[in-house]
């Protein structure tokens, strides 16, 4: 039997695609390998948010490419943002081991039926059935908003939704098969449906997905601050399944700053929704994306955003020190600072960060909480609770069991309890 090995880098869309790759591998008769060594087909799944995905891309590359001389296997097939915009390069540093290069713009469904083709093997539907814990369901391709440092935009193509019918009919089939959780995406998920004349499209999903029988969690990726109403976090309340986590990414505390990223919201406003938040979901976690030394940023600037993630006490935070990407608007703003400098930044404000997430996390000692296992290993269990903390504990369960437990103690990254 031919064997294959996914490598996918980025975000959750890519994972989610990657899954639907996997899928056509499988149902052409291939078996998945865990090294590239051993396959004959890597399929490269790349991304080109950061500079550090698109080096691991081409060092990558390169290894396959030395694997197929030294050989003869395996081929590569590269798709994602990087193979939208450096298909040449992709070409250069695999040489003969590229088979195709697939641009992430193309629609997903035309790039499986191209793998199938390459494939060329019958289909094997059934196996496919395998019971999943939790599923990523993107409901919105692209983005529209060309925040200065980003690159989507340009990688992924502007807005495009899936329907309605297609997202429920998905989730439905999903929820058949065993899947407890399930997660929609979308670069800027608060923009769903408008490109398909849907006026409360957002809310309207969580809504119709939230009835679905036998789904247990529902959550969403990536919510825009400048797109969150508090009609929708009123109406967000009525949802039995939606789990009370806020993913807000805020990127920057200095309103200087965030004009320069056009982001499109200020602190001011950034702050009353978190307010909001609070005071409709007081159970509720909140974490964020922040990027320090985005060009022109001062001192000054980089320290209101230290004092906003004092403030709101984030559960969690995901920062980077900014990379320029090519082509988008920050990469050629005069300005940009020093690589040292961002360094210090990004080191201060985790160490603040982390203290926090350790207070927020040892909050929950003592208490009971619901966990859904996604993993059992070497006699311990993992799962997370609603607020989307990974909680590990010794218990005899299955992966998609519901247990509670009682926290017992935490770090600054997971809970541990009995
Ligand atoms: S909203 Fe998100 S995906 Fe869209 S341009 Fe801004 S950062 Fe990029």
């Amino acid at each position: 039997m031919k064997k294959f090995k996914i490598v996918t880098y980025g975000c959750q869309i890519n994972v989610y695609e990657s899954e639907r790759f996997r899928e056509a591998f499988l149902s052409s008769g291939f078996e998945e390998v865990e090294n590239e060594e051993d396959a004959d087909i890597v399929l490269l799944n790349s991304c080109a948010v950061r500079g550090k995905s698109v080096l691991k891309l081409f060092s990558k590359l390169g290894y396959i490419r030395k694997l197929f001389r030294t050989q003869g296997h395996p081929a590569a097939i590269v798709t994602g943002c990087v193979a939208t915009v450096k298909e040449k390069d992709i070409k250069r540093i695999g040489g003969k081991s590229v088979i195709d290069v697939f641009s992430g713009i193309e629609p997903l469904s035309s790039r499986i039926e191209k793998i199938k083709k390459i494939l060329s093997l019958k289909e094997k539907q059934n196996a496919l059935m395998e019971r999943k814990v939790f599923a990523y369901v993107p409901i919105i391709y692209g983005c529209n908003n060309f925040c200065t440092y980003c690159i989507v935009p340009i990688t992924k193509g502007r807005e495009r939704s899936r329907t309605k019918e297609e997202i429920l009919s998905e989730v439905k089939m999903l929820v058949k098969n065993g899947t407890k959780e399930i997660v929609l995406l979308g670069q800027n998920i608060n923009h769903y449906g408008r490109d398909i004349g849907y006026k409360n499209g957002f809310i309207e999903i969580l809504e119709a997905v939230d009835k679905i029988e036998g789904l247990k969690r529902l959550r969403y990726l990536t919510p825009h601050p400048a797109d969150f109403t508090v009609e929708i976090l009123q109406r967000m309340r009525n949802l039995k399944t939606l789990c009370p986590h806020f993913h807000l990414p805020v990127q920057s505390g200095s309103n200087k700053i965030l004009k320069l990223m056009k982001r499109g919201y200020t602190r001011e406003e950034y702050l009353a929704l978190i307010e909001n938040v609070k005071r409709l979901f007081p159970e509720a976690s909140i974490t964020t994306d922040i990027i320090v030394g985005f060009p022109y940023e001062t001192e000054n600037d980089y320290l209101e955003t230290k004092s906003l993630v004092e403030y709101v006490q984030f559960d969690k935070i995901f920062a980077a020190a900014y990379s320029p990407r090519p082509n988008t608007a920050a990469s050629v703003m005069p300005n940009q600072v020093e690589t040292q400098e961002k360094k210090r930044r990004l080191n201060d404000l985790l160490s603040l960060a982390n203290a926090i997430s350790v207070k927020k996390n040892s909050s929950y000692i003592g208490k009971t909480v619901e966990v859904l296992i996604e993993t059992v290993k070497k006699g311990e269990v993992f799962g997370r609770i609603p607020q989307d903390k990974l909680v590990i504990t010794k218990k005899d369960a299955s992966v998609g069991d519901i247990i509670e437990v009682t926290i017992t103690d935490a770090d600054a990254f997971h809970l541990r309890g009995e």
